[in-house]
C-alpha cells in the first residue's frame, strides 16, 4: 500500500476552546510501526473509525462523517471526540494527498490497557480503483443477519448502529458471497428486512422512488446515501426512508450499494436475479458524488 501521510493526534476534551490543535499532531512514517502492543482497537476491535473520500485533494462531507464519528463513540462510551480538532486533522491529511481519489481514514480506539487516554490517528492513502463497479455494476447474494429487526432496541450493547473497528464479520460476509459467486452481500433480518451491505448502503428505486433502508440503529446512516438523496430530490425525484421487505429486492426496478469510496456501484443482479441497470442515471449521479462536497 502506497500511503500517502499519517498522523498520530493527542485528543482533545470536546470543550477545548483551541482554535488551533496543530501542537496535538505528530506526523509519523506511515511504514513504520506506531502502535503499543498493548492497543485495545488491535486486541479486541474496541474502536470506531471514519473512511472520507478525496477528490483532487477535497475531502468530502467532512461534518457528516465527524457527526457519525461523535455519535459512534456516544454508543461507546468513548470520550467525545473534539469535532474542531479532527477537522484540521482531515484538512491536514487532505493537503498530502494530491490529485486523483484518495481516502482518508479517522480512527479513535478505546486506547491502550491500562493506558491513560484514547489513542486516535488518521491516515491518506490512494483509494482502491471502483471504475468498474461504478460502470458494470455488481451481483449481490443477500445474507441472513443472524438477528430480527428488533434487535437493536433489545440489545443495544451490540452497538449495531456505531461504526466501529470490528469488522471481521462484515468481511467474512463478503468472502461467503464470493464464495457464492457473487461481489458483494446485502445483510438481512431473519424477519425479513434488508439492512445494509457489509460496507455500503443499499438504495433502491421502486417505481418513482427513490428507498432506504431506515436507519433505526441496527445499519449505519451513510453519509453518501445522505448525499444521493439530496441530489434525488434536486432532480425533483422522490426519496423515501422506511422497512423494506427481503421480498422486495427481485422486484426493484434499480438498486445501489453506496459509500464514500466507491460512490454508487449499481446492482446488477440480486441472488442470481438480473436488476435493471440505469446507466445514465448511476453516472450522472457519480457524477455529482465526485463533485466538491461540503
Ligand atoms: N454501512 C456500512 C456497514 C459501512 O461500512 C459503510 C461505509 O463504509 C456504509 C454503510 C456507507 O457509509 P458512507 O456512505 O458514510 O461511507
Amino acid at each position: 500500500m502506497a500511503w500517502r501521510f499519517a498522523l498520530m493526534i493527542d485528543p482533545a476534551a470536546a470543550g477545548d476552546p483551541r482554535t488551533d490543535f496543530a501542537a496535538t499532531f505528530s506526523p509519523i512514517d506511515p511504514a513504520a510501526p506506531a502502535l503499543s502492543v498493548g492497543e485495545l482497537s488491535t486486541q479486541r476491535g474496541d474502536g470506531i473509525f471514519e473512511s472520507v473520500g478525496v477528490v483532487d485533494g477535497h475531502a468530502q462531507e467532512v461534518r457528516a462523517h465527524l457527526d457519525r464519528l461523535a455519535h459512534s463513540a456516544a454508543i461507546c462510551d468513548l470520550p467525545i471526540p473534539n469535532l474542531e480538532q479532527w477537522r484540521e486533522a482531515v484538512a491536514l491529511a487532505a493537503e498530502h494527498c494530491g490529485p486523483g481519489e484518495n481516502v482518508i481514514k479517522l480512527i479513535l480506539s478505546r486506547g491502550v490497557e491500562h493506558g491513560p487516554a484514547p489513542t486516535a490517528w488518521v491516515t491518506a492513502a490512494p483509494a482502491a480503483d471502483f471504475s468498474g463497479p461504478r460502470r458494470h455494476g455488481v451481483r449481490v447474494v443477500t445474507l441472513d443477519r443472524g438477528y430480527d429487526s428488533g434487535v437493536p432496541a433489545r440489545a443495544p450493547w451490540l452497538l449495531l448502529g456505531a461504526k466501529t473497528l470490528s469488522y471481521a464479520v462484515n468481511m467474512a460476509a463478503i468472502r461467503e458471497a464470493k464464495r457464492r459467486g457473487a461481489d458483494d452481500a446485502v445483510f438481512v433480518t431473519t424477519d425479513g428486512f434488508v439492512l445494509e451491505a457489509p460496507t455500503a448502503s443499499l438504495i433502491l428505486r421502486v417505481g418513482d422512488t427513490y428507498v432506504t433502508p431506515a436507519p433505526t440503529g441496527g445499519i449505519l446512516h451513510g453519509t453518501t446515501q445522505v448525499s444521493a438523496f439530496a441530489w434525488f430530490e434536486e432532480q425533483g425525484l422522490t426519496t423515501a426512508y422506511r422497512q423494506v421487505a427481503t421480498s422486495e429486492l427481485p422486484r426493484a426496478d434499480a438498486a445501489w450499494l453506496v459509500s464514500s469510496v466507491r460512490l454508487a456501484a449499481p446492482i446488477s443482479e440480486i441472488d442470481g436475479i438480473p436488476i435493471p441497470v440505469d446507466s445514465a442515471l448511476t453516472a450522472r449521479l457519480n457524477g455529482y458524488l465526485l463533485s466538491p462536497r461540503d
